[in-house]
């Protein structure tokens, strides 16, 4: 009879060292740290309660839905004992190049994260691989893993699990690699020796509160996402506040502002994998150029893409405030009165308000 396979949840079995293992896998599967959580949140739920409380979640009402998971990791994976957090750095050049985008209005500015390929499912491969690979070392063990797919509170459990601080921003950010990361988790059923937390290092520093476009940063770890430029242009389905259009600038998906302005993101690191790379030229690439692309241009170009979630309709609304915000160009009126007969009802309602900052600012060179 073979001998029965040994079960690494029994903490007997588990070897000593095992957080460097972890981490050498990780470092195979493309990430650059990993650390280990308890499966429960230690501080924050009544941060969380108050934040929803307060409405700042705007209309993502899944964030209050599912509250119960988020604080309690058990309760969206009965039996969880111990998380493994991972980040990987996903940013494709070095900040200061692409930080002047901001200034030149008639380009398109893409949140970094989203120029290549969508994170999400080769993130959770790559988690999965780690699974399989330490369940080959210690034996069989039970796990799921997620990344910002489901409700959990990735930055929270990645904070205590030691790969960052909770910035001002409220991201997660290091003293030796900047924030550009994304976060994946490995809920486990193995009873591990959690890691340490790391120690917090904004200090005096305002610098994300004062560069964010829209003042969504209200107070020090608390934005309220109704205005947050990343909220409005990817999960807000409806109009964007008429009193927000003009600091949206040209930011048509995501807003990166509060990391690119981090004094510690000096010491940012880039991504190590082609994936992220930028696709389509959308790293510098013209607004007028993008408002030309057809819904079917749109849906071929952004296969694989995370901006092809957020729909043709959405995409042309967040086109048509950047191009109202751009400088008075004749062609930009042009194409916009082109396109508004076969426009929706969301996007002519932006079409017209681009239509009238641009002629309002094409009568004020006139004077
Ligand atoms: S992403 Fe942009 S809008 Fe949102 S908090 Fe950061 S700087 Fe402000
Ligand atoms: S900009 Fe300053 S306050 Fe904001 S996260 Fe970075 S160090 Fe902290």
């Amino acid at each position: 009879m073979p001998a029965p396979t040994p079960k690494a949840s029994d903490p007997r079995n588990l070897p000593e060292g095992l957080i460097d293992e972890i981490r050498r896998l990780a470092e195979d599967q493309g990430f650059q740290m990993a650390g280990i959580s308890e499966a429960r949140i230690h501080r924050g739920s009544e941060h969380y309660a108050e934040w929803l409380q307060r409405n700042f979640h705007g209309d993502m009402s899944y964030m209050e839905r599912n509250a119960d998971k988020r604080l309690d990791p058990t309760r969206l994976v009965p039996g969880s004992l111990s998380i493994l957090c991972l980040r990987m750095n996903y940013l494709p050049e070095p900040s200061r190049r692409f930080r002047s985008l901001l200034d030149h209005p008639s380009k398109a500015f893409v949140s970094r994260y989203a120029l290549g390929r969508d994170y999400h499912k080769l993130i959770r491969k790559r988690l999965q691989t780690v699974a399989r690979n330490l369940a080959e070392r210690i034996g069989e063990f039970g796990f799921r893993v997620f990344t910002d797919s489901a409700p959990v509170l990735e930055r929270d459990l990645a904070e205590q699990a030691g790969l960052g601080w909770r910035g001002k921003h409220s991201c997660l950010l290091t003293r030796d690699q900047g924030s550009w990361f994304f976060l994946g988790e490995i809920f486990t059923d193995l009873p591990l020796t959690p890691t340490e937390p790391q120690a917090e290092h904004c200090g005096q520093c305002r610098a994300c509160i004062d560069a964010c476009p829209t003042k969504a940063i209200v107070e020090p770890y608390v934005v309220d996402a109704r205005r947050c430029i990343s909220y409005l242009t990817i999960e807000h389905n409806g109009s964007i506040p008429l009193e927000l259009r003009k600091a949206i600038g040209n930011r048509i998906y995501g807003c990166d502002d509060c990391q690119i302005f981090c004094p510690w993101n000096r010491f940012e690191k880039l991504g190590e994998l082609p994936d992220f790379q930028p696709r389509h030229g959308l790293d510098d690439i013209e607004l007028l150029a993008l408002f030309g692309w057809s819904e079917r241009q749109f849906l071929d170009r952004f296969e694989g893409s995370p901006i092809r979630r957020i729909g043709y309709a959405r995409w042309r609304r967040n086109l048509a405030v950047a191009l109202g915000n751009a400088a008075a160009d004749p062609h930009i009126i042009e194409s916009l009165l082109q396109a508004l007969p076969e426009a929706g009802e969301l996007e002519a309602e932006h079409m017209h308000w681009a239509l009238q900052q641009q002629q309002r600012q094409l009568a004020e060179n006139r004077r």
